[in-house]
């Protein structure tokens, strides 16, 4: 077949469709497995795939159905409530290797709780799961959360609104970056819990989170 931009485009369609189609096969998959509830904690609300890094093979194996309280947490976007993860004692068992990974890691980040230590004696993995799991260092980790939080310690999130607490002095520029001036979609600059990033006049700045508040949801 002769190359032309419609082959290319029609190339592409076909690929976009075939990975939507890995993707449903893939949702529908893991939904069969988990019978619709969390493979953690065993919730029904609102179930997403996570997958589980580093990924070996690309396929069902290396994701878990997640609900969002769980998720948020395993992800480090929420504080860890030790509370909710006594469920690990019982989906530690869980055949699923991703599963077992995930249990693995959070218990790690929980063991200087007794309940997590004694559940870390008892919880196996074979020598190549123990390496999956191992691989992020993410077990190394303890249970504290580094998370973006304004003036008045509320946790923010990319897409939050804020308001200045201060007039901003942006250095080599006329912006007008007044105390009252509310930036909205505010993006979280991942590597530094001091920093968001904001649009002001049409400009995008970094901002300290200790000079903004969250306006109300
Ligand atoms: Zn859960």
């Amino acid at each position: 077949m002769k190359w032309t931009p419609r082959t290319e485009y029609i190339k592409r369609i076909i690929f976009a469709h075939l990975i939507k189609k890995e993707s449903m096969k893939l949702e529908a998959l893991l939904l069969a497995r988990c019978e619709n509830k969390c493979e953690l904690c065993k919730s029904g609300e609102d179930i997403q795939i996570y997958e589980v890094l580093p990924q070996q093979n690309g396929d069902a194996e290396d994701c878990i159905m997640l609900c969002n309280v769980c998720r948020t947490q395993v992800e480090k976007k929420a504080e860890l409530n030790s509370g909710h993860w006594y469920c690990l004692s019982e989906s530690m068992w869980s055949e699923v290797p991703g599963v077992q990974v995930v249990a693995w890691r959070m218990l790690n980040r929980l063991r200087n709780e007794s309940w997590a230590a004694d559940n870390l004696d008892m919880i196996y993995l074979d020598d190549e799961t123990l390496a999956w799991a191992k691989a992020t260092g993410d077990h190394e980790n303890d249970a504290t959360v580094e998370l973006h939080k304004d003036c008045n310690g509320q946790l923010l999130q990319s897409g939050d609104t804020v308001v200045l607490i201060k007039s901003l002095d942006v250095k080599g520029s006329t912006l007008n970056a007044k105390m009252g001036t509310v930036v909205k979609n505010i993006r979280i600059v991942e590597d530094n819990t001091e920093q968001i990033e904001g649009k002001i006049e049409g400009q995008t700045i970094v901002i300290l989170t200790r000079y903004v508040r969250k306006q109300g949801i």
